[in-house]
C-alpha cells in the first residue's frame, strides 16, 4: 500500500516526480502550497495589488480561482475580480458560463462576464467563417484583447490565467521549432504590462502538471467544464509533441519540470522581452506593433467596421455596473 508521505495513511494520489503519494487533504495542500510557491518564486503578486481572474470555466481556471480564494491570505492580494467571457459557441459557452456563475456563488467573489455576441453581434464561429481563420486563431486574439482591456479599465494591477505547465511546454516547443522568438519570450510565468496599454499577464500553474490541476479539481469537488470545446484543433506538431513530452516523463519523472525551467533559463540569458515594447492603435487606444490593432483590423474585416474603441467603452460601462463582494 503506498502511504501518504504526510501523515502515513493510505495514498490516494501519486506524485510521480515526487515519487511519493498523498492523501486527499495532504494532495490539496501540496498542489496549492505549490501554486503559492509559484507565486512567491516568480513574484507573480504585489501585496495589496487588484488582481483580475480570466475564468473560462476549464478545470485549470476554476480551479486557480479556487486556490487564491482559498489562500488570499498568504498571498496577500487586495482585491480580486474573476471575468468570464462567453464567446458564442454553441453547446459549450453556454455550459461555461453556468460553472463560472455558479463557481462565483460558491466563492462569493466579484465577477464579470463580458457576453461577445452582445459586444460584436456575433461569436467565435462566425468569426472564424467570416475572416477565413481558423477558431482558434480568431478566439485566441479576441480573448487577449478583451481580457487587457477590462483589467485595463477596471485598474488592475495583474491578470491571471489558467495555463499549467504542459499546455506552456508545448508552446514553447512549438515555438522553438519554427524559430518564433518573439512569441517564445512570451511565454515566461510573468509578461511585465506597459504602463496604460497592457495589464502584467501572470501564469500561477505554471509549475504544475495539468494531471495533477485536474485530480485537485476532482479531489475537492469543484464544478468545472469536464468536457472539450467542439472547435478545439490540434496541430500535428503539438499532438506528436504532447505524446513525446509524455514518453520522456514516463521515462525520467521530473523531466517536463526541468525542461521548462531549463527553456525559462535560456531564455532570460538570451535577454528578456524580446519583442518590442508596443505602441497605440489609432483607433482603439489598446496595444499594437502596427498603426492598427489586430482587433480592429479582424472586425473590420469580417464586421465592416473596427470595434476596439466601441468595445473598450462597452467594457467600462460592464465594469462600473458590476458590483462589489466580500472578496473585493
Ligand atoms: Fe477558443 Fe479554441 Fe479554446 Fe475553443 S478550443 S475556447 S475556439 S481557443
Ligand atoms: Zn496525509
Ligand atoms: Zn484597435
Amino acid at each position: 500500500m503506498v502511504k501518504c508521505v504526510k501523515c502515513g495513511s493510505r495514498a490516494a494520489y501519486y506524485v510521480s516526480y515526487v515519487r511519493g503519494g498523498f492523501c486527499r487533504d495532504h494532495y490539496l495542500e501540496y498542489i496549492e502550497d505549490r501554486v503559492v510557491r509559484t507565486i512567491e518564486r516568480y513574484k507573480m503578486i504585489p501585496r495589496g495589488s487588484k488582481l483580475v481572474v480570466a475564468i473560462s470555466g476549464g478545470k485549470d481556471s476554476v480551479a486557480l480561482l479556487h486556490i487564491l480564494v482559498k489562500r488570499r491570505e498568504e498571498i496577500g492580494y487586495g482585491e480580486l475580480v474573476a471575468v468570464h467571457i462567453n464567446l458564442g459557441i454553441p453547446g459549450y459557452s453556454e455550459e461555461a458560463e453556468r460553472v463560472f456563475w455558479e463557481n462565483c456563488r460558491v466563492l462569493n467573489v466579484r465577477c464579470i462576464k463580458v457576453d461577445l455576441g452582445e459586444l460584436l453581434g456575433v461569436g467565435v464561429p462566425d468569426l472564424s467563417k467570416l475572416s477565413g481563420r481558423p477558431p482558434c486563431s480568431v478566439c485566441g486574439l479576441v480573448k487577449r484583447y478583451v481580457l487587457n482591456a477590462i483589467a485595463l479599465v477596471l485598474g488592475a494591477d495583474v491578470l491571471a490565467t489558467g495555463h499549467h505547465l504542459d499546455d506552456m511546454l508545448v508552446y514553447m516547443l512549438k515555438d522553438i521549432l519554427s524559430s518564433n522568438t518573439e512569441e517564445l519570450s512570451k511565454l515566461t510565468p510573468v509578461s511585465k504590462g506597459v504602463e496604460g496599454l497592457t495589464v502584467t499577464r501572470i501564469r500561477p500553474l505554471f509549475e504544475v502538471y495539468e494531471e495533477n490541476i485536474l485530480n485537485y479539481a476532482i479531489a475537492s469537488n469543484i464544478s468545472f467544464v469536464a468536457g472539450e470545446c467542439p472547435l478545439k484543433h490540434l496541430g500535428a506538431v503539438e499532438v506528436e509533441s504532447r505524446e513525446y513530452i509524455e514518453k520522456l516523463e514516463r521515462r525520467t519523472p521530473g523531466f517536463k519540470l526541468t525542461a521548462i525551467r531549463n527553456i525559462l533559463r535560456m531564455l532570460r540569458k538570451e535577454g528578456e522581452g524580446l519583442g518590442a515594447t508596443p505602441s497605440k492603435c489609432q483607433l482603439c487606444g489598446m496595444p499594437s506593433r502596427e498603426n492598427i490593432c489586430s482587433f480592429c483590423r479582424l472586425t473590420e474585416k469580417t464586421l465592416g467596421k473596427p470595434m476596439g474603441r466601441h468595445v473598450v467603452e462597452s467594457l467600462a460601462r460592464i465594469a462600473s455596473l458590476t458590483p462589489a463582494s466580500s472578496l473585493s
